[in-house]
């Protein structure tokens, strides 16, 4: 009778577009039927969205350098420095990735590598200042995570204020919400406890965002974080959405691959998946855009789009994921087919527009962008 009580106030709270609390989200996830989470995620989801409607765009995730010092134990690509097998990608070899994912149709590409110990802020100042002068408006970049961010201004030894402050003066328009995971220390401290603590993440991408620089919100599911851990996580990203304005307009959770990491373990399945997509939707009531992860769950990722989801990138290649299992596929007519199956219209979108768009890439056209380090 009790568990009557408390979805029937979910319910009404709901549709009366009243928040509801962490309590109540994760009372759904544990008990609420996959029909009653999937009709209150779209309820939420019509607040912004047509519901017939489903938007995408095709991409990729540049992996610059395989370096990374930070040891997660969750990750199966990163080399330490003295290891077989280590790359960073001259400009060169940027732009070819570059040229691929625009030979597919891509309009957008986001730079991720590792927390590499030479790898300055002025240094991703260059790279990225190169690929805006080379690239203009053909795509949008997404230059780096936060994280990753986060260990480059330390290593330069500037305030996040400063880095993100010298990356927008050399056109960086937009970093990920990347390298976010679980945002609870108890997670961080038992799987990456060289990587950063939650509050430090938010003040980094404060920084930013306070900059003119754009974010976005992540999540990865599937490790062995508790139910507390993913609620502490969807509760600091409502409150800080609220406090910067909304200026995060997308949420992106995926789900993590376990193969060939340390962590080892299995993958969550795909009713686990959809089931807290679903509390996502409803719980983060302040980002307007919810996406599913063709990425890590392939067309399985399109039944998110009943449960909350609006948006789903077609990615051509991500060589963190997939090192790790994942496995992309370039038939984006049979991917889509299956979202028009499914009774959406689907709609190639564009980028988000960058906050303050820039013009200004500080470098010479022609000039040698490789960094040397
Ligand atoms: S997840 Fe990122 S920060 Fe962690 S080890 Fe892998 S590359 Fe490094």
């Amino acid at each position: 009778m009790a568990g009557y009580d408390m979805l029937s106030t979910i319910r009404q709270k709901s549709q009366s577009g009243q928040r509801i609390s962490a309590d109540e989200a994760r009372y759904l996830y544990e008990f609420a039927s996959d029909e009653e989470l999937r009709q209150l995620a779209t309820s939420v989801k019509s607040r912004f969205h047509k519901l017939d409607e489903a938007t995408y765009l095709i991409m990729a995730i540049v992996n610059y350098t395989n370096i990374c010092v930070a040891k997660c134990d969750y990750c199966a690509f990163y080399k330490l420095p003295h290891q077989t097998g280590t790359y960073l990608l001259n400009s060169t070899q940027i732009y070819e990735r570059i040229d691929r994912v625009l030979d597919l149709g891509g309009t957008m590409v986001g730079f991720n590598g590792g927390f590499h110990p030479k790898l300055k802020i002025q240094d991703y100042a260059k790279i990225f200042s190169g690929v805006r002068e080379r690239y203009q408006d053909e795509m949008q970049f997404y230059g780096m995570t936060v994280a990753e961010f986060m260990f480059s201004a330390k290593l330069t030894k500037m305030d996040y204020r400063t880095a993100a402050k010298h990356l927008r003066e050399h056109g960086s328009e937009w970093v990920t919400g990347g390298g976010a995971e679980i945002l609870a220390d108890s997670f961080r401290m038992r799987h990456s406890p060289g990587k950063y603590r939650v509050a430090d993440y938010f003040e980094a991408q404060r920084a930013l965002i306070n900059e003119g620089i754009g974010s976005t919100a992540t999540m990865v599911i599937g490790f062995d974080e508790t139910i507390d851990e993913r609620m502490q996580h969807l509760t600091a990203l409502r409150h800080f959405q609220d406090s910067v304005n909304g200026a995060l307009p997308s949420f992106l959770c995926w789900t993590y691959k376990p193969y060939n990491t340390a962590l080892g373990g299995q993958e969550v399945s795909t009713l686990e998946y959809l089931r807290w997509l679903a509390v996502c939707r409803i719980y983060l009531d302040n980002i307007p855009n919810i996406r599913t992860s063709v990425l890590t769950k392939n067309q399985d990722a399109l039944m998110g789009l009943n449960f909350g989801a609006n948006d789903f990138d077609l990615p051509t290649e991500d060589e963190v994921t997939q090192k790790a299992g994942a496995t992309i596929s370039l038939e984006f007519d049979r991917i889509l087919k299956c979202a028009q199956e499914m009774g959406f219209k689907t709609v190639h979108r564009a980028p988000f527009s960058a906050p303050n768009k820039t013009k200004s890439a500080t470098t010479k056209a022609g000039a040698d962008l490789s960094v040397t380090i």
